[in-house]
Protein backbone atom coordinates (compact mmCIF):
# COMPACT_ATOMS: atom_id res chain seq x y z
CA UNK A 1 0.00 0.00 0.00
CA UNK A 2 1.20 3.55 -0.92
CA UNK A 3 1.48 5.96 1.73
CA UNK A 4 -0.69 9.10 1.67
CA UNK A 5 1.51 11.40 3.75
CA UNK A 6 -0.31 14.93 4.27
CA UNK A 7 2.23 14.98 7.90
CA UNK A 8 4.69 17.50 6.46
CA UNK A 9 4.66 19.81 9.37
CA UNK A 10 6.37 16.29 11.47
CA UNK A 11 9.24 15.86 8.31
CA UNK A 12 9.21 15.75 4.57
CA UNK A 13 10.68 13.72 1.83
CA UNK A 14 14.18 14.66 1.01
CA UNK A 15 13.69 15.83 -2.69
CA UNK A 16 15.38 13.05 -5.66
CA UNK A 17 17.34 16.32 -6.49
CA UNK A 18 18.80 16.54 -3.11
CA UNK A 19 19.70 12.87 -2.88
CA UNK A 20 21.07 13.24 -6.27
CA UNK A 21 23.44 16.66 -4.61
CA UNK A 22 24.43 14.97 -1.33
CA UNK A 23 25.77 11.57 -2.77
CA UNK A 24 28.90 12.16 -4.03
CA UNK A 25 29.75 13.60 -0.38
CA UNK A 26 29.31 10.05 1.00
CA UNK A 27 31.82 8.13 -1.24
CA UNK A 28 34.18 9.81 -3.56
CA UNK A 29 33.98 13.86 -2.36
CA UNK A 30 35.14 12.74 0.94
CA UNK A 31 37.46 15.00 1.91
CA UNK A 32 37.64 17.48 4.81
CA UNK A 33 36.35 21.16 3.90
CA UNK A 34 38.96 22.29 6.66
CA UNK A 35 42.46 20.60 5.04
CA UNK A 36 44.45 22.57 2.72
CA UNK A 37 45.38 20.22 0.10
CA UNK A 38 43.08 20.52 -2.97
CA UNK A 39 40.88 17.67 -2.47
CA UNK A 40 39.49 19.17 0.81
CA UNK A 41 39.04 22.06 -0.84
CA UNK A 42 37.16 21.25 -3.68
CA UNK A 43 34.45 19.99 -0.65
CA UNK A 44 35.22 23.46 0.94
CA UNK A 45 34.17 25.21 -2.10
CA UNK A 46 30.73 23.31 -2.30
CA UNK A 47 29.95 24.46 1.44
CA UNK A 48 30.65 28.09 0.16
CA UNK A 49 28.02 27.46 -2.61
CA UNK A 50 25.51 25.64 -0.47
CA UNK A 51 26.30 28.69 2.17
CA UNK A 52 25.12 31.50 -0.68
CA UNK A 53 22.38 29.13 -1.52
CA UNK A 54 20.49 29.33 1.89
CA UNK A 55 21.92 33.01 2.23
CA UNK A 56 19.48 33.59 -1.05
CA UNK A 57 16.14 31.64 0.18
CA UNK A 58 16.57 34.25 3.22
CA UNK A 59 17.43 37.39 1.59
CA UNK A 60 20.67 37.40 3.69
CA UNK A 61 24.75 37.59 3.64
CA UNK A 62 26.78 33.98 3.17
CA UNK A 63 28.40 35.03 6.38
CA UNK A 64 25.10 35.35 8.25
CA UNK A 65 24.39 31.30 8.05
CA UNK A 66 25.52 29.19 10.21
CA UNK A 67 24.76 25.60 9.96
CA UNK A 68 23.76 23.18 12.45
CA UNK A 69 22.64 20.22 13.53
CA UNK A 70 19.15 20.73 13.60
CA UNK A 71 16.34 23.41 14.32
CA UNK A 72 16.54 22.40 17.93
CA UNK A 73 20.36 23.50 18.16
CA UNK A 74 19.62 26.63 16.27
CA UNK A 75 17.01 27.79 19.29
CA UNK A 76 19.28 26.50 21.64
CA UNK A 77 22.16 28.13 19.88
CA UNK A 78 19.91 31.83 19.65
CA UNK A 79 18.75 31.92 23.55
CA UNK A 80 21.84 30.66 25.02
CA UNK A 81 23.72 33.35 22.74
CA UNK A 82 22.03 36.12 23.91
CA UNK A 83 21.96 35.44 27.26
CA UNK A 84 25.74 34.62 27.45
CA UNK A 85 26.64 37.75 25.60
CA UNK A 86 24.29 40.06 28.23
CA UNK A 87 24.70 38.37 31.28
CA UNK A 88 23.31 40.26 33.39
CA UNK A 89 20.17 40.83 32.08
CA UNK A 90 17.86 37.71 33.61
CA UNK A 91 14.71 38.00 31.60
CA UNK A 92 13.21 36.76 28.45
CA UNK A 93 9.78 36.73 26.51
CA UNK A 94 8.53 33.96 24.58
CA UNK A 95 4.72 32.56 23.75
CA UNK A 96 2.77 29.32 25.32
CA UNK A 97 2.41 28.16 22.24
CA UNK A 98 6.48 27.66 21.04
CA UNK A 99 7.71 24.19 19.76
CA UNK A 100 9.40 22.36 22.72
CA UNK A 101 12.96 23.15 21.37
CA UNK A 102 12.32 26.70 23.10
CA UNK A 103 9.11 26.03 25.55
CA UNK A 104 10.86 23.30 27.35
CA UNK A 105 14.51 25.50 27.20
CA UNK A 106 12.40 28.14 28.52
CA UNK A 107 10.67 26.23 31.11
CA UNK A 108 14.03 24.65 31.99
CA UNK A 109 15.97 28.39 31.90
CA UNK A 110 12.98 29.23 34.79
CA UNK A 111 14.27 26.91 37.09
CA UNK A 112 17.89 28.39 36.81
CA UNK A 113 17.86 31.48 37.86
CA UNK A 114 15.99 33.36 34.50
CA UNK A 115 12.07 34.90 34.92
CA UNK A 116 10.80 34.02 31.70
CA UNK A 117 7.89 35.24 30.50
CA UNK A 118 4.87 33.17 28.22
CA UNK A 119 2.93 35.46 26.35
CA UNK A 120 -0.52 34.22 25.82
CA UNK A 121 -2.53 33.97 22.95
CA UNK A 122 -6.51 34.13 21.78
CA UNK A 123 -9.23 31.74 20.85
CA UNK A 124 -7.85 31.46 17.36
CA UNK A 125 -4.18 31.43 18.60
CA UNK A 126 -3.14 35.04 18.17
CA UNK A 127 -0.26 36.48 20.17
CA UNK A 128 -1.84 38.85 22.67
CA UNK A 129 0.69 41.96 22.03
CA UNK A 130 -0.02 44.24 24.43
CA UNK A 131 0.94 41.92 27.14
CA UNK A 132 4.65 41.22 25.34
CA UNK A 133 4.88 45.01 24.89
CA UNK A 134 4.30 45.39 28.64
CA UNK A 135 6.67 43.12 29.78
CA UNK A 136 9.23 44.24 27.68
CA UNK A 137 12.11 45.39 30.56
CA UNK A 138 15.60 46.67 31.48
CA UNK A 139 16.92 43.25 32.15
CA UNK A 140 15.49 41.67 28.76
CA UNK A 141 18.17 39.38 27.22
CA UNK A 142 15.70 38.01 24.29
CA UNK A 143 12.55 37.61 22.78
CA UNK A 144 11.57 34.32 20.99
CA UNK A 145 8.43 34.65 19.04
CA UNK A 146 8.03 31.39 16.56
CA UNK A 147 6.83 32.46 13.58
CA UNK A 148 4.35 30.14 12.07
CA UNK A 149 2.75 27.71 14.45
CA UNK A 150 3.30 23.65 14.09
CA UNK A 151 0.27 22.68 14.77
CA UNK A 152 -2.38 24.87 13.51
CA UNK A 153 0.03 27.11 11.06
CA UNK A 154 -1.32 30.35 12.28
CA UNK A 155 1.60 33.06 11.60
CA UNK A 156 2.64 35.63 14.28
CA UNK A 157 3.38 39.41 13.29
CA UNK A 158 6.86 38.67 13.91
CA UNK A 159 8.49 41.06 11.46
CA UNK A 160 6.27 43.55 14.13
CA UNK A 161 7.23 42.54 16.99
CA UNK A 162 10.83 42.11 16.50
CA UNK A 163 10.50 46.36 15.39
CA UNK A 164 9.05 47.49 18.51
CA UNK A 165 11.24 45.15 20.28
CA UNK A 166 14.47 46.78 17.95
CA UNK A 167 13.30 49.68 19.29
CA UNK A 168 14.31 49.07 23.51
CA UNK A 169 18.04 47.91 22.40
CA UNK A 170 16.51 43.71 22.49
CA UNK A 171 17.70 41.16 20.59
CA UNK A 172 14.83 39.48 18.64
CA UNK A 173 14.98 35.76 17.67
CA UNK A 174 12.17 33.40 15.96
CA UNK A 175 11.68 30.08 15.31
CA UNK A 176 11.16 29.61 11.60
CA UNK A 177 11.56 25.99 11.38
CA UNK A 178 8.17 25.32 9.68
CA UNK A 179 7.91 29.12 7.64
CA UNK A 180 11.13 29.29 5.64
CA UNK A 181 10.15 27.49 2.24
CA UNK A 182 6.71 27.45 2.54
CA UNK A 183 6.23 31.08 2.37
CA UNK A 184 8.88 34.41 1.49
CA UNK A 185 11.32 35.71 4.52
CA UNK A 186 13.50 38.17 3.68
CA UNK A 187 16.21 39.49 6.01
CA UNK A 188 17.67 42.02 4.30
CA UNK A 189 15.05 44.70 5.38
CA UNK A 190 13.67 42.62 8.72
CA UNK A 191 14.67 43.95 12.14
CA UNK A 192 14.83 40.01 13.65
CA UNK A 193 18.45 39.09 14.71
CA UNK A 194 18.38 35.03 14.57
CA UNK A 195 16.18 32.80 12.97
CA UNK A 196 16.13 29.04 12.98
CA UNK A 197 15.10 26.76 9.94
CA UNK A 198 16.09 22.58 9.82
CA UNK A 199 16.46 20.84 6.77
CA UNK A 200 13.91 18.25 7.39
CA UNK A 201 11.02 19.98 7.15
CA UNK A 202 12.18 21.56 3.56
CA UNK A 203 12.92 18.09 1.22
CA UNK A 204 16.16 18.16 2.55
CA UNK A 205 17.60 15.53 5.16
CA UNK A 206 17.26 15.09 9.01
CA UNK A 207 20.25 16.10 10.97
CA UNK A 208 20.86 19.74 9.57
CA UNK A 209 19.61 22.91 10.85
CA UNK A 210 20.47 27.19 9.72
CA UNK A 211 21.33 29.81 12.21
CA UNK A 212 20.79 33.42 10.75
CA UNK A 213 22.39 35.71 12.64
CA UNK A 214 22.15 39.10 11.56
CA UNK A 215 25.69 41.36 11.41
CA UNK A 216 26.58 42.69 14.51
CA UNK A 217 24.77 40.37 17.05
CA UNK A 218 25.70 40.02 20.12
CA UNK A 219 27.34 36.29 20.09
CA UNK A 220 28.81 33.47 21.93
CA UNK A 221 29.08 30.08 20.58
CA UNK A 222 26.99 27.02 21.93
CA UNK A 223 29.88 24.40 21.06
CA UNK A 224 33.47 25.37 21.42
CA UNK A 225 36.24 24.01 19.55
CA UNK A 226 37.77 23.97 16.00
CA UNK A 227 37.38 27.07 13.97
CA UNK A 228 34.57 25.91 11.55
CA UNK A 229 31.50 28.29 11.14
CA UNK A 230 34.16 31.13 11.45
CA UNK A 231 34.86 29.81 15.41
CA UNK A 232 30.77 30.30 15.84
CA UNK A 233 29.96 26.59 15.77
CA UNK A 234 32.59 24.16 16.39
CA UNK A 235 32.69 21.21 14.81
CA UNK A 236 33.30 19.36 11.37
CA UNK A 237 31.16 20.08 8.67
CA UNK A 238 28.43 17.50 8.37
CA UNK A 239 29.27 18.22 4.19
CA UNK A 240 26.99 15.94 2.33
CA UNK A 241 23.67 17.16 4.38
CA UNK A 242 25.05 21.07 4.02
CA UNK A 243 25.17 20.86 0.27
CA UNK A 244 21.79 18.91 0.47
CA UNK A 245 20.76 21.61 2.36
CA UNK A 246 21.71 24.05 -0.72
CA UNK A 247 20.29 22.28 -3.08
CA UNK A 248 16.95 22.17 -0.81
CA UNK A 249 17.19 26.09 -0.51
CA UNK A 250 17.24 26.34 -4.52
CA UNK A 251 14.13 24.07 -5.18
CA UNK A 252 11.49 25.47 -2.44
CA UNK A 253 12.57 28.94 -3.60
CA UNK A 254 11.55 27.45 -7.00
CA UNK A 255 8.03 25.64 -5.79
CA UNK A 256 7.01 28.88 -3.74
CA UNK A 257 4.43 29.90 -6.31
CA UNK A 258 3.37 25.92 -6.50
CA UNK A 259 2.93 25.76 -2.53
CA UNK A 260 1.14 29.25 -2.01
CA UNK A 261 -1.53 28.36 -5.20
CA UNK A 262 -2.11 24.78 -5.97
CA UNK A 263 -1.11 23.23 -2.46
CA UNK A 264 -3.15 25.85 -0.95
CA UNK A 265 -5.94 25.13 -2.86
CA UNK A 266 -5.91 21.38 -1.99
CA UNK A 267 -5.80 22.36 1.93
CA UNK A 268 -8.73 24.53 1.40
CA UNK A 269 -10.58 21.91 -0.63
CA UNK A 270 -9.60 19.05 1.91
CA UNK A 271 -10.55 21.62 4.74
CA UNK A 272 -14.30 22.61 3.26
CA UNK A 273 -15.26 19.32 2.56
CA UNK A 274 -14.78 18.03 5.87
CA UNK A 275 -16.05 20.88 7.86
CA UNK A 276 -19.41 20.68 4.96
CA UNK A 277 -19.30 17.21 6.03
CA UNK A 278 -18.66 16.29 9.78
CA UNK A 279 -21.20 17.14 12.35
CA UNK A 280 -19.63 19.69 14.88
CA UNK A 281 -16.06 19.97 13.20
CA UNK A 282 -14.03 23.46 13.30
CA UNK A 283 -10.88 25.06 12.60
CA UNK A 284 -8.05 25.47 15.09
CA UNK A 285 -5.94 28.46 14.93
CA UNK A 286 -6.17 31.87 13.04
CA UNK A 287 -7.82 31.30 9.50
CA UNK A 288 -6.89 34.61 7.95
CA UNK A 289 -3.10 34.55 8.76
CA UNK A 290 -2.29 31.18 8.62
CA UNK A 291 0.54 28.69 6.60
CA UNK A 292 -1.03 27.49 2.98
CA UNK A 293 -0.56 23.77 3.57
CA UNK A 294 -1.65 23.64 7.07
CA UNK A 295 -5.16 22.61 8.45
CA UNK A 296 -5.63 21.35 12.14
CA UNK A 297 -8.87 20.20 12.54
CA UNK A 298 -11.01 19.04 15.17
CA UNK A 299 -13.45 16.51 15.16
CA UNK A 300 -15.62 17.23 18.52
CA UNK A 301 -16.54 14.59 20.58
CA UNK A 302 -14.11 11.64 18.77
CA UNK A 303 -10.97 10.74 19.43
CA UNK A 304 -8.31 12.02 17.25
CA UNK A 305 -6.40 8.84 17.86
CA UNK A 306 -9.10 6.58 16.97
CA UNK A 307 -9.02 8.59 13.92
CA UNK A 308 -5.46 8.53 12.85
CA UNK A 309 -6.31 4.61 13.79
CA UNK A 310 -8.50 4.04 11.27
CA UNK A 311 -6.64 6.34 8.72
CA UNK A 312 -3.57 4.33 9.31
CA UNK A 313 -4.96 1.30 7.72
CA UNK A 314 -5.85 3.18 4.57
CA UNK A 315 -2.34 4.51 4.55
CA UNK A 316 -2.93 7.88 4.95
CA UNK A 317 -0.37 9.45 7.46
CA UNK A 318 -1.26 12.36 9.60
CA UNK A 319 -1.24 13.70 13.19
CA UNK A 320 -2.94 14.05 16.29
CA UNK A 321 -3.43 17.61 17.96
CA UNK A 322 -2.70 15.43 20.97
CA UNK A 323 0.83 14.31 22.45
CA UNK A 324 1.29 11.44 25.01
CA UNK A 325 2.51 12.85 27.76
CA UNK A 326 3.75 10.29 30.94
CA UNK A 327 1.37 7.41 29.90
CA UNK A 328 -2.02 9.88 29.37
CA UNK A 329 -3.18 11.41 26.53
CA UNK A 330 -2.67 15.20 27.14
CA UNK A 331 -3.99 17.65 25.08
CA UNK A 332 -1.69 19.59 23.18
CA UNK A 333 -0.25 22.49 25.01
CA UNK A 334 -1.19 24.71 21.70
CA UNK A 335 -4.33 24.00 22.16
CA UNK A 336 -4.54 24.21 25.48
CA UNK A 337 -3.15 27.92 25.22
CA UNK A 338 -5.99 28.60 22.81
CA UNK A 339 -8.46 27.17 25.36
CA UNK A 340 -10.18 24.86 22.67
CA UNK A 341 -12.49 22.56 24.31
CA UNK A 342 -10.87 19.67 26.11
CA UNK A 343 -14.00 17.13 23.71
CA UNK A 344 -12.41 19.35 20.31
CA UNK A 345 -8.74 19.47 21.58
CA UNK A 346 -8.82 15.19 21.83
CA UNK A 347 -10.39 15.16 18.33
CA UNK A 348 -8.12 17.79 16.92
CA UNK A 349 -6.07 16.19 13.30
CA UNK A 350 -3.26 18.15 11.70
CA UNK A 351 -3.15 17.95 8.06
CA UNK A 352 0.04 19.58 6.88
CA UNK A 353 0.86 19.21 2.57
CA UNK A 354 3.52 19.47 0.38
CA UNK A 355 3.97 19.87 -3.23
CA UNK A 356 3.98 16.55 -3.39
CA UNK A 357 0.61 16.14 -2.73
CA UNK A 358 -2.04 14.98 -5.69
CA UNK A 359 -5.37 16.08 -5.82
CA UNK A 360 -6.40 12.03 -6.05
CA UNK A 361 -4.49 12.17 -2.32
CA UNK A 362 -6.42 14.87 -1.29
CA UNK A 363 -9.64 13.44 -1.97
CA UNK A 364 -9.13 9.70 -0.94
CA UNK A 365 -7.93 11.38 2.42
CA UNK A 366 -10.94 13.16 2.61
CA UNK A 367 -13.00 10.24 2.20
CA UNK A 368 -11.26 7.76 4.89
CA UNK A 369 -11.07 10.84 7.25
CA UNK A 370 -15.06 11.64 6.84
CA UNK A 371 -15.43 7.88 7.11
CA UNK A 372 -13.21 7.43 10.36
CA UNK A 373 -14.98 10.24 11.83
CA UNK A 374 -19.02 9.90 11.61
CA UNK A 375 -18.57 5.92 12.26
N1 LIG B 1 10.59 24.32 15.84
C1 LIG B 1 9.45 23.98 15.22
C2 LIG B 1 8.39 25.01 15.03
C3 LIG B 1 9.25 22.68 14.75
O1 LIG B 1 8.11 22.36 14.14
C4 LIG B 1 10.29 21.73 14.96
C5 LIG B 1 10.12 20.32 14.53
O2 LIG B 1 9.02 19.79 14.58
C6 LIG B 1 11.48 22.14 15.59
C7 LIG B 1 11.59 23.44 16.03
C8 LIG B 1 12.60 21.20 15.82
O3 LIG B 1 13.34 20.97 14.65
P1 LIG B 1 14.35 19.72 14.59
O4 LIG B 1 13.51 18.50 14.50
O5 LIG B 1 15.16 19.94 13.36
O6 LIG B 1 15.17 19.79 15.81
Amino acid sequence: MKAIYVDNNATTRVAPEVVEAMTPYFSDMYGNPSSMHAFGRSVGSKLKAAREQVADLLGARPDEILFTSCGTESDSTAIYAALHATPEKRHIITTRVEHPAVKNLGEHLAKNGYRVTFVPVDRQGRLDLDYLYDHLADDTAIVSVMWANNETGTIFPVEEIARNVRERGIVFHTDAVQTVGKIPVNMADSAIDMLSISGHKLHAPKGIGVLYLRKGTKFAPFLMGGHQEGGRRAGTENTPSIIGMGRAAQLVMDAMEDENTRVKALRDKLERELLKRVPASMVNGDPDNRLPNTTSIAFEYIEGEAILLLMDQHGICASSGSACTSGSLEPSHVLRAMGVPFTAAHGSIRFSLSIYNTEEEIDFSMMKSISSSVL
